[in-house]
């Protein structure tokens, strides 16, 4: 007779699994309200936070720069480093205010949306968007609130815009409206946005978002302000607009990461698009070794409750399984009721995953198909990774000037964690967002041989290595200098 076999052996699973000692994913976290308080921070920090966003869409540059102070001063207190975000609003379009904070908007009825600077009432709707009325045409659509609600333009009268309800519920102030249909000419970079930048340089922020990104040139815009203010901060493209996803190539090659914005995307498209894009974006970056974060909604019913729903917990572990660099957290620790339990909860879901990811597949972590490399780079990334699981290594040293040896390794995920040795604080602040890569700043130029030492060193006072086990250590693939590149495998006696 044949005998039932296990749960756990069915799937050929392990359920009592170790676990990794360093989660390869990062986790963003959005500092807002709820999170901005210095013990909180420093919850959020011990509890493994890897990088920091500062959401500029809402609150006020002095305050923002205030709190990313803090973050630093903090951080530096218990003797981590993290990597801040600062998230530029961007063309963001938003209602007004209403009389008593919000209006009903019935399925039917007709609205007026002004760009007039007056309080709005039941039938009238003001909008800061001076373009609108020329811009829109009869018959598209306006969603507001994230879609939740939904207009139908009738016509345009003079500088107002007269639109028919198609959803209706309640609008309240400040909610953000979506014209999908509509070709808007406003550049990615407001001036808003160019006056954030300078308080973000100020504060010495890590990355920048540039919001509602449709092409390269938005990014060259944001690139050539810095540049006009001394700075190169690096600056992730948050993908949200159907347009990007057509020049997406460019977009990619010019920034230094992209974000899978889903909220924004999820109503300029419809939402069952969004799954699969969000897979192509992972997949494209990763093989143009960027990092790529996925954002928005990922535990939403944490913003109230101190548990997440399976569904979300899944999301969490999906965007893992592709590979992404980063999970992002938005209201979830920016404003809601659970920001710490927020965080420990996506921090075990990652690890989960990982731990499954890692113990069944002989430490693959990438994706299955090798494709040839194209670059001496490329080509030392995918060899290192490719040994790293032959060998089992327990982790990877790798000596960066810039963060780009680093980046190279990480795009490859490899089996073993990489350690990052680097002479800049900034840079070492960066690599915080990249899969798999723990940064050491060292505060002075090492040669090969002394980051190999000083990396054996590290690895055995994190207990990461044992007797008998190997250690990889790769430098020198920008071949800079005439140096040549170099994987130097090391079994510990
Ligand atoms: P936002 O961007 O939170 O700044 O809108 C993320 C998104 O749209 O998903
Ligand atoms: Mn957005």
């Amino acid at each position: 007779m044949p005998t039932t076999p296990s749960p756990a052996g069915a799937f050929d699973l392990d359920l009592n699994h170790r676990y990794l000692h360093y989660r390869r994913t990062k986790i963003v976290a959005t500092i807002g309200p709820a999170s901005s308080s210095p013990a909180m921070l420093r919850k959020l920090i011990q509890g493994g936070l890897d990088v920091a966003r500062i959401n500029f869409s809402h609150g006020k540059a002095e305050d923002h720069v205030a709190v990313i102070r803090l973050i630093r001063k903090i951080a530096a207190s218990l003797g981590r480093s993290v990597a801040v975000l600062g998230d530029l609003c961007g063309p963001k379009i938003r209602v007004g205010e209403f009389e008593g904070g919000s209006i009903p908007l019935k399925e039917g009825s007709v609205v007026t949306i002004t760009v007039k600077p007056v309080l709005g009432k039941p039938g009238l709707i003001p909008s800061q968007y001076k373009n609108l009325a020329r811009e829109v045409v009869p018959g598209h659509a306006i969603l507001l609130d994230d879609g939740n609600l939904e207009l139908k333009v009738l016509r345009k009268r003079g500088d107002s815009v007269e639109a028919r309800v198609v959803r209706g519920g309640t609008l309240k102030n400040k909610k953000g409206m979506n014209l999908p249909n509509t070709d808007l000419r406003i550049p990615a970079l407001t001036e808003k946005d160019k006056s954030d930048v300078l308080h973000c340089i100020k504060a010495g922020v890590d990355y920048l978002a540039l919001s509602f990104v449709r092409k390269p040139a938005d990014l060259r815009d944001l690139k050539s302000w810095l540049a006009r203010h001394g700075s190169d901060i690096p600056v992730v493209a948050k993908i949200e607009m159907p347009e990007a996803l057509t020049n997406i190539a460019a977009i990619i090659e010019l920034a230094d990461g992209i974000m899978v914005a889903r909220g924004d995307l999820g109503v300029e498209l419809p939402a069952k698009k969004v799954p699969i894009i969000q897979n192509k974006l992972i997949a494209l970056a990763i093989a143009a070794k960027k990092p790529v974060i996925v954002a928005t909604q990922m535990l939403e019913s944490m913003i109230e409750h101190s548990r997440p729903t399976r569904a979300e917990v899944t999301d969490v572990s999906s965007a893992c399984l592709a590979g992404a660099d980063a999970v992002m957290m938005s209201a979830e620790t920016a404003s809601g009721r659970y920001p710490a339990e927020s965080l420990e909860t996506m921090d075990s879901i990652l690890r989960e995953t990982e731990a499954y990811r890692f113990f069944s597949k002989g430490g693959e972590f990438g994706a299955d198909v090798h494709k040839p490399a194209e670059t001496l780079s490329a080509a030392i990334g995918a060899a290192a990774a490719q040994l790293s699981r032959d060998l089992m290594a327990r982790c990877m040293i790798t000596l960066t000037a810039s963060g780009y040896t680093a980046r190279m390794i990480s795009a490859d995920r490899p089996a073993a964690p990489i350690l990052a040795f680097t002479p800049s604080e900034a840079v070492a602040r960066r690599l915080h967002l990249l899969w798999g890569v723990y940064p050491f700043p060292s505060g002075k130029r090492l040669s090969v041989e002394q980051c190999l030492a000083l990396g054996l060193r590290t690895a055995k006072r994190l207990d990461l290595v044992k007797k008998g086990e190997y250690v990889l250590a790769i430098s020198g693939l920008r071949g800079v200098g005439g140096k040549d590149a170099a994987v130097t495998v090391r079994r510990l006696s």
